[in-house]
């Protein structure tokens, strides 16, 4: 099946960005996958166009506003418009749980300004410049995570925690003041899933965890928006 359809992913020169790649792109998507590393990210996206899948790079780094907005211009002049947006990009920023710097108390708070640069103001900024070009319809995820929830807060790591909470805010802050239009932003926490991130010892497998991910990413007209999920159920925030 054909489908004209942009989908605009980040962070995505592996791990679950790569996987949620691929997965659009054989749903028929154009795929825009990007990265901020470039020889990683474009040997990614040729890596699925050589399957005959419709992928292409381009650089992004979320925390740079003039990459942002370069992909903005560049998006604008290729396609028009895009129709789909998934903040996947995101830092562990904080030490090795259990070690010193881990816990509150000793954490740097240079280290939760960098958690918060990427994983929250990252995607306010992507948001700000890419969700115009939606048209007023369109679907965004952002790629949150069970550490973010308040109804299950526990203690280590606050880096990590306190920007996806965050980040879980400012999904329910698009939501609202896009509630008017055919726009849905939701959160999705893709479990524990065995990545660079995740490691070795993670549960679940890329496939398995960027399947609600792209679940989120493909809801129909009657889907929910401002709603945080996990493998396309609602979960607590
Ligand atoms: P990876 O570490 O494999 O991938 C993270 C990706 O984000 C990398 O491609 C990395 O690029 C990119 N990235 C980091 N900073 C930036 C930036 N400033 N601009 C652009 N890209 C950037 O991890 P995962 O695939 O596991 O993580 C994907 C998302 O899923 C993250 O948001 C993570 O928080 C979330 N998540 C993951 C879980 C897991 O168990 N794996 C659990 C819950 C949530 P680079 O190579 O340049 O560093």
């Amino acid at each position: 099946m054909t489908d004209s359809r942009v989908a605009v992913v980040t962070g995505a020169s592996r791990g679950l960005g790569l996987e949620t790649c691929r997965r659009l792109a054989e749903r028929g998507y154009r795929v825009v996958l990007t990265a901020r590393r470039e020889a990683e990210g474009r040997a990614a996206a040729e890596a699925l166009a050589s399957r005959g899948l419709d992928v292409r790079f381009h650089a992004l780094d979320v925390t740079d506003v003039a990459s942002v907005r370069a992909l903005g211009h560049a998006l604008k002049a290729e396609f028009g418009r895009i129709d789909c947006l998934v903040n996947n990009a995101g830092i562990f920023p904080d030490p090795e749980p259990g070690s010193e710097g881990s816990s509150i108390f000793r954490a740097d708070l240079d280290t939760i300004r960098r958690g918060m640069e990427t994983n929250t103001l990252g995607v306010v900024q992507v948001c700000q410049t890419l969700i115009p070009l939606m048209d007023g319809r369109g679907r965004v995820v952002n790629v949150s995570s069970g550490m973010g929830q308040l109804s299950e807060m526990n203690g280590c790591c606050p880096g990590y925690r306190l920007s996806k909470t965050a980040l879980n805010a400012v999904t329910r802050i698009l939501a609202d003041e896009l509630r008017e239009t055919g726009l849905k932003v939701n959160s999705v926490c893709p479990g524990w899933v065995r990545t660079e991130m995740g490691g070795p010892e993670a549960t679940l497998s890329v496939e398995e965890g960027a399947r609600g991910i792209v679940w989120a990413a493909t809801l129909p007209d009657d889907g929910p928006s401002g709603g945080f999920f996990r493998r396309g159920e609602p979960i607590a925030w």
